[in-house]
């Protein structure tokens, strides 16, 4: 599973000054461009409301592009658009029907519209898009309006009935009370994704992956051969489908595809794309994206596999897309693939970085502390480059990922290579906005630290992701006859290899061998590194959590788990301190070659785990150092981060793609950066409200 989400980009975002593009190379459109082909004066912020912060990102790079490209680029975004409503009813059965609601209210309302209670509506409607549903999209809890029951019936009364989506033969005080529940209960479907270990955690997590099913069955159902057959090419079984019970209380998919569920989302889609296919940049993508029509037409996951391999394949074209059931992260066992989009053009000068980085993947895999035999003999092509993104949908969408490493499946990784990619321009934005956020005067101490991880910060969390996606999550293999990890480590399978992925990383960029290639100036760059991950690991990531809350989301167990181990583990020799000063807790680190050294042995330990399947030790791991939460510690940094001027969680406002069209054919294709996110969620909702609320 491979996918980097920006909680450690948190602070480092905040210390770009290293990668700082000042100079400008004349005038472009009639603004002034800086080198890199970012506008000076691009404003980045869109709204902010709750705990979130919506930006903006712009697409250098797009007028270089070809009228070809540009039109294939325009295909690839309508395709990914088209998806948009998949991924509400993935994240919850009722998530259309309550976002049609909001929408009706937020477009037709014509009552008052400037009272606390309106503005309590609207910081609803904004967190409800910005999570694809009622449930945070981080914590993966419920939360309500603030505003009360009663006026939030009153919206709905005074707003256009007719575009409600109430059932045949509903009326709306009918309709108001059959959504009380999912609206305003929070004991009723209170966890999108359930971890706890001990409960089952199926039943208990309210996506709509599954249906009146419990997770025995479900496990004994994917279990059977006979229906599922096991193979060394095993396709990803159960990615692209719902499960529920037939009439006969036999276990059934209902799977995503043209025919099948979602179909009329996925019949745009298809035709989307099968536009794509005519103006393939070559025979490669042309290919690629042949199979993946096809794949969305038979719901095939053989098919997907073939696409897959035709994709990684594919590394000479510009614009490139992943449109698909891809992570599994909003499924507790790990199968269920949520909907998501990402079209991008290659940003060449990125792109030369991590190819170095790239090129040199078996050099890392020879010289890591892995056990031998859990070393990978033949590592294979990681294709890696920076992309510029032009949209993004689903599950990439508002908040995305900054670094992206696909396929997932193992075994068409290990035959045939992966696509490592970092999403620079959206990287250029997080770095923008925090710029201001006062992160490190608050929470780094000592001014060597500080000097140092605002020159080399930026440069470290770039350099960081690079090996995280490229050459952490491509290394290792797994024992013969031990099954994947969804099957062996189950629940905590993400959590686990994300901490392998990070320690890859975190041991390799205190390594010289990335100063002899030339993508750092210096072991400083790692000890910048090391002070940001530790600090993020042990106390800033703990923003992120509701006092009283544990860590659940993978991502930040992974980073909690290796910092606290590393921490424990270096105790005797006083490796890591957490220091106190004026009532406030900093972290001190003695000795950053032994900080090195149980990276690397913390790695080998988790290598270990997944090689050989060891359930037992993976789950004793995530659950002594990575989901415990210090509830002094927690309370401290919280008070201290309310003070700053600061979101812990950002999301992207999407440009827009115009074509200008010469009666059907496509002269030119425009790029617009709209300013609000709502205004962006009204557009949507009604250019692509493509499925009906039940599916
Ligand atoms: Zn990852």
């Amino acid at each position: 599973m491979s996918k980097l989400k920006i909680g450690m980009m948190m602070l480092s975002g905040a210390l770009a000054f290293a990668s700082c593009k000042g100079t400008t190379s004349g005038t472009t459109d009639g603004k002034e461009k800086a080198a890199s082909g970012y506008s000076k004066d691009f404003k980045v912020e869109a709204e902010a409301f709750a705990d979130l912060q919506l930006l903006r990102y712009e697409v250098p790079g797009w007028d270089e592009l070809t009228l070809q490209q540009k039109t294939l680029a325009y295909y690839l975004y309508e395709a990914a658009l088209c998806g948009r409503d998949i991924y509400y009813d993935q994240a919850n059965i009722h998530g259309l029907t309550l976002r049609k609601t909001i929408e009706t209210i937020y477009t037709t309302y014509k009552g008052d519209k400037n009272s606390e209670d309106w503005k309590k509506f609207m910081e609803y409607a904004g967190r409800f898009w910005f999570s694809t549903g009622n449930h945070h999209h981080y914590s993966k809890d419920k939360f309500i309006p603030e505003c009360s029951e009663e006026y939030f019936k009153s919206l709905v009364k005074n707003s256009d009935t007719t575009k409600l989506p109430l059932e045949q033969g509903e009326s709306v005080d009918a309709f108001l009370t059959r959504i009380h529940a999912p609206l305003y209960d929070m004991s009723y479907m209170p966890k999108m994704v359930d971890l706890r270990a001990g409960v089952d955690n199926i039943a208990n997590s309210s996506n709509n992956f599954y249906e009146g099913v419990t997770q025995k069955e479900v496990e004994a159902f994917y279990n059977n051969p006979a229906l599922f057959p096991h193979s060394d090419r095993e396709p990803e079984w159960g990615l692209n489908s719902k499960v529920m019970k037939d009439a006969s209380g036999k276990l059934i998919e209902k799977v995503w595809k043209q025919g099948g569920m979602y179909d009329a989302a996925i019949t745009k889609m298809v035709s989307w794309l099968e536009k794509a296919v005519t103006v393939a940049e070559n025979e490669a993508q042309k290919k690629a994206l042949s199979l993946l029509v096809e794949y969305y037409k038979t719901g095939d996951l053989n098919k997907w596999d073939e696409y897959n391999i035709a994709w990684t394949a594919d590394t000479a074209s510009r614009i490139d897309a992943s449109i698909g059931y891809i992570e599994v992260y909003n499924d507790a066992i790990g199968k269920k693939g949520s909907y998501e989009a990402v079209v991008s053009l290659k940003d060449l000068e990125t792109t030369k970085i991590v190819s170095k980085i790239a090129s040199e993947a078996q050099w890392f895999e020879d010289n890591s502390p892995l056990m031998p035999e859990h070393k990978k003999k033949q590592v294979k092509g990681i294709t890696a480059k920076g992309i510029t993104v032009i949209v993004e949908a689903g599950d990439a969408a508002p908040s995305t990922p900054i670094g992206i490493n696909l396929p997932n499946s193992d075994w068409v990784r290990k035959e045939h290579g992966s696509k490592s990619v970092s999403l620079t321009n959206i990287v250029h934005a997080y770095n923008e906005s925090s710029k201001s956020s006062g992160m490190l005067e608050e929470f780094v101490d000592g001014k060597e630290d500080m000097d140092r991880i605002k020159q080399y910060g930026s440069l470290a969390s770039d350099l960081h992701t690079d090996m995280h996606e490229c050459i952490g999550h491509a290394s290792g293999q797994i024992n013969p006859g031990v099954g994947t990890p969804d099957k062996t480590l189950k629940n905590y399978a993400s959590a686990l290899e994300e901490a392998r992925a990070d320690l890859v990383a975190l041991y390799y960029i205190m390594d010289k061998k990335l100063v002899d290639i030339g993508v750092m100036p210096s072991l400083e760059v790692g000890k910048a590194e090391y002070y940001n991950y530790m600090m993020n690991g042990l106390m800033t990531q703990l923003t992120r959590l509701k006092l009283g809350d544990k860590i659940e989301e993978a991502h930040m167990r992974n980073r909690a788990l290796n910092a606290y181990w590393v921490y424990e583990k270096g105790k005797k020799d006083n490796v890591v301190e957490l220091i106190k000063k004026d009532g406030k807790t900093f972290v001190k680190i003695n000795d950053y070659n032994k900080l090195r050294t149980l990276f690397g042995e913390l790695l080998k330990e988790i290598q270990r785990i997944k090689s050989e399947g060891d359930f037992n030790a993976g789950k004793n791991l995530v659950e002594t150092y990575g989901v415990k939460v210090d509830p002094v510690l927690h309370k401290e940094i919280l008070d201290r981060y309310a003070k700053l001027n600061t979101k812990p969680y950002k999301g992207f406002v999407q440009p827009r793609l115009v074509p200008v069209m010469n009666g059907d054919k496509i002269t030119d294709v425009k790029i617009e950066y709209p300013t609000s996110f709502y205004e962006q969620m009204a557009e949507y909702a009604k250019g692509y409200s493509l499925l009906p609320a039940k599916n």
